[in-house]
């Protein structure tokens, strides 16, 4: 069966799935994107996801192409025409085509937009978290704006890349002070030796992770003690438990950072604990 994305009003065969060379999302990287959890064929907290996809215009000043209904519908359609169960829908919109120029292009140029989905291994996940993964840190080398999530991610690419490098999934920007900002696509939690769960306030200077905003109310339900401030790298090393979350990975364990084991060194607890009761708190529609 051939994958079909959803390009401009059309559903093509992902190698008829085309967009201009002067696309602005190809030439700047001038668009933005989201990311949802597909689960037994219902989309994880997409009222957050829309939500946070309407800031991330809002700040870049590009329009929404389609009204918000017609979106859910067209992330139904492309999820049931791949027939994922379990997996992921990716939506990315840039401000569209227009000849090469820094400037905005004229007034009623459209916006373009482009929707896929694709399975992942669930029971891979799970094993994969039973496991625990390990991270690398890197110095924090992004712009001043990772709250926006936006396409341009050259700084994530070469952070994931170190991180592979180095046999490890994930990779830890650290600022300029020593302290964790968050992970190339996850954000990052440490469980403290006396079981404070900590993670960093979402400012500008981090991707407000909708699994991170979901999780902070599971972490409350469960009366687990809850910090919402900074951690510095030398403070991560000595957790008890440390685990990083996003839509694709919910909650996943942390073992090892610069090849320092993490507590004893396999999936603590809590975050076995918060992985096991996310989707009970999460919205499913
Ligand atoms: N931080 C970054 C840089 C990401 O790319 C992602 C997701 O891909 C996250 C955090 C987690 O966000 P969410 O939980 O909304 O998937």
């Amino acid at each position: 069966m051939p994958r079909i994305a959803y390009v401009n009003g059309r559903y093509l065969p992902a190698h008829d799935a085309l967009v201009s060379i002067e696309d602005r999302g190809y030439q700047f990287s001038d668009g933005i994107y989201e990311v949802c959890e597909v689960r037994g064929g219902a989309i994880i907290d997409e009222r957050r996801h829309l939500e946070r996809l309407r800031r991330s215009l809002d700040a870049l000043r590009i329009r929404l192409p389609v009204a918000p209904s017609a979106l859910s519908v067209i992330l139904r359609e492309t999820i049931h025409r791949n027939r994922v169960r379990d997996g992921i829908v990716y939506v990315q919109m840039t401000r569209g085509v227009a000849r090469r120029d820094f400037a905005f292009p004229p007034p009623g140029t459209a916006p373009s937009l482009v929707v896929t989905a694709r399975s992942l291994d669930l029971a891979g996940n799970e094993k994969k978290a039973q496991q625990g993964i390990t991270v690398v840190t890197v110095p924090e080398s992004r712009w001043a704006r990772p709250d926006i999530k936006s396409v341009s991610l050259l700084p994530n690419v070469l952070a994931t890349q170190a991180a592979r490098d180095r046999g490890a999934a994930e990779a830890w920007f650290v600022d300029r002070d020593g302290r964790v900002t968050e992970g190339a696509s996850s954000n990052a939690w440490i469980v403290t030796p006396d079981r404070r769960v900590v993670t960093r306030p979402a400012d500008n200077g981090i991707l407000r992770g909708i699994t991170r905003t979901v999780l902070i109310g599971v972490v409350k339900a469960r009366n687990l003690l809850f910090e919402e401030r900074p951690f510095t790298v030398e403070e991560a090393y000595g957790a008890g438990e440390a685990f990083v979350t996003a839509a694709s990975q919910i909650v996943m364990p942390v073992v090892r950072i610069d090849d320092r084991p993490i507590g004893d060194g396999s999936p603590g607890p809590v975050a076995k604990a918060l992985r096991e009761s996310f989707h009970r708190h999460a919205e499913w529609s």
